[in-house]
């Protein structure tokens, strides 16, 4: 996974290499040492902070926990990103979503860097009153480095509202006087959160898909059918008609994006598969996903396992094996679980034409080059899972003026940035042989480019 990144960004830096209209003002041998440096800030992070937090158990037993902090780029603003609880999290990971975060950021216009954390844990294997002194453990250990115009973490996998709450506390306690409510974002409403943060991600992921297919395919018909682009061939196959859509990961991401979904009934589409870590579950009728839902917040988050339990919630649908939801005959797939879920061993089997990142890197390189040769569009991570850190940083704002915007206010906002960001790309996208991906990435890169060389960074 590290290795796409970094080759994507390479990639869109020799294209910009070759062109002249990008930073006119650096010519010849200045041009390929720009771009040497250019190459080497972005693939690089500023900073890899890691700790042992001595956290003595309920037990009285002893452990150290490996934790992390990378920044990986702040020249668009303090670093950004989540903190990720969960046990496969290693420092190459941290380090490839950090930069991820940078180039997410940097798309979408939203004045920050890059910065992610992780925390080596399974949080379901820890008490309630444990990990309470996890999190303040890992403030302690990195309140050096963090702060509101520093470092702003949020939540991300196995993290979430509580988890950002014990942590502004504690960051609010060690530094007394500081502007607190901007040190952390994804907190709860009550405690200086803002209204529609929980929603964000999974909403934007559902407004991207949706304004892509429903929305600009149609807008821009006559357009794409001139062209023999292999991506415009799929858009308009897509355009006007009920969609099937099958729902990987049924956590803070997929659940609502699968809600979005099922509530857009005048798009006429069905959630016909959901899934979760134990199963998937199918109906080609479509879901009761809000019954599902419910069942959820009930048990622990988990997806019901048994028939019976479909029984007692009156939910239709068949329980197949985890990955199945991957492999279904539908229109859309929303990857909204983990990164690396389709890769070169299974992804002859994904049929869907429409893809959708709602996780980070969830599609490997070989995957995603074999998947786009054969015309799969597929909405890249920093473009369709950007809803959170967008809603953060409008937290982050409300929290320094102390005034607080209505939901209404907050999604309006959210979908006026990703409309914003999706005209930007999408024109180019359909005019060119590139993959989406590669085209938010060009747009990322030459943003930073150009704020990194009027830094004077690029000498
Ligand atoms: N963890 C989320 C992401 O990957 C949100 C980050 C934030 O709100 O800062 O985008």
């Amino acid at each position: 996974m590290i290795s796409q990144t970094r080759d994507i960004v390479q990639k869109s830096l020799d294209a910009l290499l070759e062109d002249q209209s990008f930073l006119p003002e650096v010519k010849g041998e200045n041009r390929k040492k720009a771009f040497t440096s250019l190459t080497s800030i972005l693939s690089t992070p500023n900073h890899v902070h890691k700790s042992y937090l001595r956290i003595p158990l309920d037990d009285e037993k002893v452990v150290r926990i490996p934790a992390f902090r990378v920044q990986h780029n702040n020249a668009l603003g303090p670093y950004k990103g989540g903190i990720r609880f969960h046990e496969s999290v290693n420092e190459e990971e941290v380090v490839n979503l950090a930069s991820l975060m940078t180039l997410k950021n940097a798309l979408h216009d939203v004045p920050f860097g890059g910065g992610k954390g992780g925390i080596i844990l399974n949080p379901r294997e820890y008490s309630e009153k444990e990990l309470h002194l996890i999190a303040r453990k890992y403030v302690q250990y990195f309140s050096d480095i963090l702060g509101p115009d520093k470092d702003i973490p949020a939540p991300d996998m196995g993290s979430g509202e509580r988890e950002m709450d014990w942590m502004m506390a504690e960051y609010k306690s060690i530094r007394p006087g500081m502007p607190y409510r901007g040190s952390f974002t994804g907190k709860s409403v009550v405690n200086g959160g803002s209204l529609g943060r929980r929603e964000a991600t999974g909403k934007g992921v559902f407004f991207t898909f949706r304004y892509l297919v429903h929305n600009f395919v149609k807008e821009q018909k006559s357009l794409l059918t001139k062209t023999d682009n292999v991506f415009a061939k799929t858009a308009l196959d897509y355009e006007d008609r009920p969609l099937t859509i099958a729902v990987q990961g049924f956590g803070n991401v997929g659940s609502v994006a699968a809600l979005e979904a099922h509530q857009s009934t005048h798009l006429q589409n069905k959630v016909v598969a959901v899934s979760d870590r134990n199963v998937t579950m199918y109906n080609a009728d479509g879901l009761d996903i809000p019954a599902l839902v419910e069942f959820t917040m009930k048990n622990k988050g988990d997806l019901p396992t048994e028939d019976g339990q479909l029984k007692e919630i009156g939910v239709k649908a068949k329980i197949q094996e985890r990955d199945e939801v991957l492999y279904l005959d539908v229109d859309v797939l929303m990857l909204a679980a983990l990164e690396d879920q389709v890769h070169k061993d299974n992804v002859g089997k994904v049929k869907a034409g429409i893809i959708v990142e709602g996780a980070n890197a969830p599609i490997t390189t070989e995957a995603d080059s074999y998947l786009s040769e054969k015309g799969v569009i597929i909405i890249p991570d920093i473009l369709a899972n950007a809803g959170g850190v967008i809603v953060s940083y409008f937290e982050w704002l409300q929290g320094r003026e102390t005034q607080f915007y209505t939901e209404e206010e907050v999604f309006n906002l959210l979908y006026d940035k990703m409309k914003s960001t999706l005209d930007t790309v999408l024109p180019l996208f359909f005019g060119d042989p590139f993959p989406l991906r590669q085209n938010c990435y060009i747009h990322s890169v030459m943003k930073l480019s150009t704020v990194l060389y009027r830094q004077g960074k690029l000498y």
